[in-house]
């Protein structure tokens, strides 16, 4: 697969527009080619959504050995309301940039994956083991592909992987945890004209979030990803706009560190919300936990990483490390034992999730040829 076909690949997903759904569509364009070279390919329905299926695909080497291992997620996040300047499901190039939705969040990250693994078949590279993708649905909406490729066994038999997210092809062995806690109010209706009548959810709400941003302690520092952060990003209530309110609940997306107890901060936000129980009169809350993935942190000294900076040498690329502030599918994978996994990948952090989204076209096809000399420096070690 040269470069020519990698960026039409690219093109192609581009098109896709698997924003929470459609993954299947991706998937079928990079199983392809995939199949195509000899690597025996498995769809995974996702979510028993046979419209959303993740894709396994394996290539035995000459001799028994490791298993090497690509991933990158085929869903991306929705456009938004801000007017792009050009199609963001149509991959346009303009001054060596190519812009769509997905360029840096993560298509081309992906396609540098396969095509990569294509290439390896293609020219007969000799390697040991096996290689291995895992390519991953529903990701922007909790790591949840990933975490059913985890829990049916698919990464056992890891012992390395390589997540293909947008670090400007630095290398990043670290990356937060991600915890949301959901907090529920309730209440009781009653006519809005008479609002004495009836306890309002929204108002206890408030109430609710107000205390646990000022009293739930994150105040922790890791000296690679940086602080615990906590965002409120979501809130939802009411019945109507002539009813008081009998429910609303609102949900905070907490970013932890390595060593940061999760059970520990659920219990601190339960006495939080406990003590406003006894303080406020007709006060009822729940609380849940809808996510609760771990933080990353790999081995500098690892054999991985030691075969990922021999390959940014070889492809003249300076060997940096970045401090990834987001979430990954690491951190689903990452359950599956106790073995390498880095991330890197063409594109910046900071264009993911944002209106005219670009990779370098440039950046995409060195990483290519580095994600191939990171398995074949893994594979032969
Ligand atoms: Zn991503």
């Amino acid at each position: 697969m040269n470069n020519e076909k990698a960026l039409q690949l690219l093109k192609d997903i581009i098109a896709v527009q698997s924003v929470d759904g459609k993954e299947k569509e991706v998937v079928d364009l990079l199983e392809q080619p995939l199949k195509e070279a000899g690597y025996e390919c498995e769809q995974v329905i996702f979510a028993e959504d046979p419209t959303r299926t993740q894709l396994v695909a394996t290539l035995k080497g000459t001799k028994p050995g490791k298993v090497f291992g690509f991933s990158g997620h085929t869903d991306v996040v929705p456009v938004g309301e801000i007017q792009w300047d050009s199609d963001p499901f149509t991959g346009t190039e303009r001054d060596g940039k190519l812009y769509g939705r997905g360029t840096a969040d993560m298509k081309a990250g992906l396609v540098a994956q396969v095509a990569a693994a294509v290439r390896i078949a293609e020219e007969n590279a000799t390697f040991n083991g096996e290689i291995k993708l895992l390519i991953s649905a529903a990701e922007e909406l909790g790591l949840l592909g990933a975490g059913e490729l985890t829990e049916a066994g698919y990464a056992d038999d890891l012992d390395a992987l390589v997540i293909g997210e947008p670090t400007d092809l630095q290398i990043t062995t670290a990356h937060k945890g991600v915890f949301w806690l959901r907090v529920k109010t309730f209440g009781q209706t009653a006519h809005s004209s008479t609002p004495d009548k009836g306890i309002n959810a929204i108002d206890h709400l408030v109430l609710a979030i107000q205390a646990i941003q000022e009293q739930l302690d994150i105040d922790v520092t890791d000296p690679v990803v940086g602080p615990s952060t906590m965002s409120l990003n979501y809130i939802n209530g009411g019945n109507g706009n002539n009813v008081v309110p009998d429910n609303a609940n609102a949900l905070f997306d907490i970013r932890t560190i390595g060593g940061q107890d999760t059970d520990a901060l659920f219990n601190q936000a339960k006495d939080i919300l406990d003590r406003l129980k006894d303080s406020v009169p007709g006060f009822q809350y729940d609380i849940s936990v809808e996510a609760d993935v771990k933080a990353l942190s790999t081995d500098k000294e690892s054999s991985l990483v030691q075969a990922a900076k021999d390959s940014l040498t070889n492809n003249n690329h300076p060997i940096e490390f970045f401090a990834f502030s987001g979430g990954t599918d690491a951190s689903q994978f990452t359950k599956a034992g106790d073995y390498p996994i880095i991330i890197i990948g063409p594109g910046e952090m900071s264009m993911a999730h944002q209106p005219n989204e670009y990779v370098k076209v440039q950046d995409f096809y060195d990483m290519i040829e580095i994600n191939k000399d990171i398995a074949l420096n893994f594979l032969n070690q």
